[in-house]
């Protein structure tokens, strides 16, 4: 059985990281997406929200699983008994920090492979923080984040600005 992982920190889940999720899975009998959790980052979701949104856009997807996890990918993808890492690749910009992150991989697990998927043309300026940027304007999500979680990230954000707004009062 091919098993890869899509790791990333997914705050939240975009249209464009679908898009690689799509795309990988049929490339793989079992695709892990998994949040992978930085204890020095604070993000707008919970690591556990982030894997509830994420399953949430992936339910259609049968060899799709979402997972979180705190451990170095190379270890965690042996644990898991997969041999590919999946990445996704939006510009040059991405490049130089991902194929240093493959050359880690494979130093710490000799086994893994990192495979590149290039961006969909129109998603090629999409990340995490632009969703949260237009979001804190209040635009319509549904063209960055998939249409059934627009609602939550827009909530989120709200809350997140009412308690910034509490505090500076
Ligand atoms: P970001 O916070 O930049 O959106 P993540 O750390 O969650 O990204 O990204 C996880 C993976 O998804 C990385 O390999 C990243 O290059 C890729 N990725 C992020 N956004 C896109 C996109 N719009 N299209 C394709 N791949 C993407």
């Amino acid at each position: 059985m091919r098993t890869a992982i899509y790791p990333g920190s997914f705050d939240p889940v975009t249209r464009g990281h679908l898009d690689i999720i799509k795309r990988a899975a049929v490339q793989f009998d079992r695709l892990i997406v998994c949040v992978m959790v930085n204890a020095e980052k604070k993000g707008l979701f919970t690591p556990q929200e982030r894997v509830e949104l994420l399953r949430r856009v992936t339910a259609d997807i049968p060899n799709v699983e979402v997972d979180a996890s705190s451990s170095l990918l190379a270890d965690y993808a042996r644990e898991k008994g997969a041999g590919c890492v999946v990445k996704g690749l939006r510009a040059m910009s991405d490049f130089e920090k991902e194929f240093q992150m493959a050359m880690i991989n494979r130093k710490l697990n000799p086994g893994l492979e990192t495979v590149f998927l290039s961006a969909r043309q129109n998603y090629t300026y999409l990340s995490s923080s632009i969703a949260k940027e237009l979001a804190m304007y209040r635009v319509p999500l549904e063209d960055f984040v998939p249409a059934e979680i627009a609602a939550d990230v827009q909530a989120k954000m709200e809350e997140q600005l009412c308690r910034q707004t509490r505090r500076t009062e």
